[in-house]
């Protein structure tokens, strides 16, 4: 079995948001997917330990932020790496309240669904839950939207133990110089690639990095990168 046939399927980057009274929390999915149109419903899959799995079996709704292509890696990895436990993950975004309450992020999103939950199947490690939509809108026509294979190829993201499509020890990027992996969320810096979003040029190496540079993703300093 060459389980490198999986990452040819394709998939977008989605931040998928529910409530829990007056608390919010939301996380990126990639699994996010149509299932009928009469009527209109989409399904998420969530991994059981995350919060946004909590909230959402207990509201029995949520809404999914279509994410675009020039959101930087600091913003992925807050809602992809950091957990609703310990970090308000909306406090330093601007988001609305959709018309069932979830909110629904402004910053880096192109497009918005809301959904009320309909059914629900147990997967083992996660949850599929279809809703049906009661709302929806295009907020950018001008900005594509993020897909998984972007986030990997372009941005340098990994998929967190947590995701549907994790698979250990991913291939190495082919790059000729050495790549650096971040022990804390699993980035890998590519001197090829640079981190643009942070004003580091493709071509730089991990030894020019200045030192106060962090993990664009977590916001770990360089020591906590270990070569490939
Ligand atoms: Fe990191």
């Amino acid at each position: 079995m060459n389980s490198v046939a999986l990452h040819k399927i394709s998939y977008g980057i989605y931040v998928v948001s529910s409530v829990n009274g007056k608390n919010m929390n939301g996380q990126i999915a990639n699994t996010v997917f149509q299932i009928t149109s009469e009527p209109p419903t989409i399904a998420v899959s969530i991994n059981k330990l995350n919060l946004t799995h909590e909230f959402i079996q207990t509201s029995r709704k949520y809404s999914i932020s279509v994410i675009s292509e020039s959101a930087p890696m600091t913003f992925l990895g807050l809602f992809g790496f950091k957990s609703g436990r310990n970090t308000d993950k909306f406090a330093s975004v601007k988001y609305k309240t959709g018309t069932t309450g979830v909110p629904i992020l402004l910053d880096y999103t192109i497009a918005c669904l809301e959904a009320e939950v309909i059914n629900e199947l147990d997967c083992g490690t996660h949850t599929i839950f279809i809703g049906k939509i009661v709302d929806c809108d295009v907020m950018n026509d001008k900005e594509e939207p993020m897909t998984y294979s972007y986030y990997h190829k372009v941005k340098g993201g990994k998929a967190p133990k947590t995701a549907p499509t994790y698979v250990k020890d991913e291939p190495k990027s082919d790059s000729k110089q050495a790549t650096y992996t971040c022990v804390v969320c699993n980035y890998v810096y590519d001197p090829e690639k640079g981190d643009p979003d942070n004003g580091i040029k493709p071509g730089t190496a991990f030894e020019d990095l200045p030192d106060d540079w962090t993990c664009p993703v977590c916001g770990a300093d360089k020591s906590q990168f270990k070569i490939n």
